[in-house]
């Protein structure tokens, strides 16, 4: 018998945080980004969810072969771009669009013998202060112009990312001195724009642009403070297991490796076929909680490989057994990620290949 952990992701929840996302931005088109196995979720699933987005992002070239394999016509843009020439290949080969970020990406282009007929997609990204990818402001107009002069490149679009989106007067960099950072360097330039993530696209409509480049949204978390139902979005994934194991303990008797949960008085104790070889996080605290049964209870003692426990004194009838929601319908995963210190996107990433996968 399988271990009882699931993960049951559903596909007409993809649609409908598509639906929620274009609701927000309805003149711009959407790239839904499907990275990292579609957060998690599976890149077919992910793709069949989000049928009627404009195109796909991702940064993986070899699941952007997939993709074509599986049979998605539109466009499909590369968020890291091309690194060597058997990038460039299955760019040509796939026709993929690609960000270019950097002068070693203009080179490889330069240098490749691409010939003259203009084939190519390319979206230009800005470091308008995040300081990770992207050339900055005062930098962005001559690496248009190189890419320009380049007899191989069809459309240049023009995009940058906000460090902040969701918290946007933070002091660090607020999001508007970005926006404008982005828009003095682009200034004047031709072609599309993009720079809104989930955030953006939920809370600012001045920044959608002409494409908005959503993903948690998409699998019904947020990247923010707000929950997710409050901004009509469905939880993609529900992660659930079972009740393996009770033990009845008194006070001064311990739980788990480390002896860190220490009872005040006399409890049940339930073992959860849920560890952190399944992705769940091993930081969750005493107190972090799941539903058993469709009751919130908290955990006790530190998350091990395999299991954790959960106190089970408050829950009536439950055993051997009884169904636990990890996260997802009912328990959102925002939740159980702050509790753990972390954000939903990490929590839904690590799923582990040993979960079984079900789709509804
Ligand atoms: N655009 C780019 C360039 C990204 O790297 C990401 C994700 O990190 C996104 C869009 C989607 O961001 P989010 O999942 O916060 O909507």
């Amino acid at each position: 018998m399988p271990r009882p952990i699931v993960a049951t992701i559903d596909i007409s929840a993809l649609k409908h945080n598509l639906r929620v996302a274009k609701s927000h931005a309805p003149n711009a088109k959407v790239w839904a980004v499907l990275k990292a196995n579609a957060y998690g979720h599976g890149l077919e699933r992910g793709m069949r969810g989000f049928a009627e987005a404009d195109g796909l992002a991702l940064v993986e070239p070899e699941y952007a072969l997939r993709l074509r394999e599986l049979g998605w016509r539109k466009p499909i843009l590369l968020l890291e771009g091309v690194f060597d020439g058997a990038d460039l290949a299955t760019v040509v080969q796939a026709r993929l669009e690609f960000t270019v970020h950097c002068v070693e990406q203009i080179a490889l282009l330069e240098r490749a013998g691409l010939g003259s007929d203009p084939t190519l997609d390319i979206h230009l990204k800005m470091n308008s202060g995040m300081n990770r990818l992207g050339f900055k402001p005062d930098a962005y107009r001559a690496a248009y112009a190189r890419l320009r002069a380049i007899p191989a490149v069809r459309n240049i679009s023009l995009m940058t990312h906000f460090a902040n989106a969701d918290d946007p007067l933070n002091p660090g960099l607020p999001l508007l001195q970005q926006m404008q950072r982005f828009e003095q360097g682009a200034a004047g330039l031709p072609g599309e724009r993009s720079v809104a993530n989930s955030a953006a696209d939920l809370m600012h409509p001045e920044l959608r642009a002409d494409w908005i480049r959503p993903g948690i949204m998409l699998y019904g978390a947020t990247p923010g403070a707000a929950s997710a139902e409050t901004f009509g979005l469905k939880p993609a994934m529900t992660l659930t297991s079972e009740i393996i194991g009770i033990q009845r303990i008194e006070a001064g008797e311990t739980v788990g490796y480390g002896s860190r949960f220490v009872a005040a008085g006399p409890m049940t104790i339930g073992v959860v076929a849920c560890g952190y070889a399944d992705g769940y996080p091993r930081h969750a605290p005493n107190g972090g909680p799941v539903l058993v049964d469709g009751v919130r209870c908290g955990i006790v003692g530190r998350v091990s490989m395999d299991m954790f426990s959960v106190d089970l004194t408050q829950v009536a009838g439950a055993g051997v057994g009884s169904k636990v929601t990890l996260w997802g319908e009912g328990l959102p995963i925002d939740e159980v990620a702050h509790a753990a210190g972390t954000i939903g996107y990490e929590l839904m990433c690590a799923l582990a290949a040993r979960v079984r996968v079900v789709e509804v």
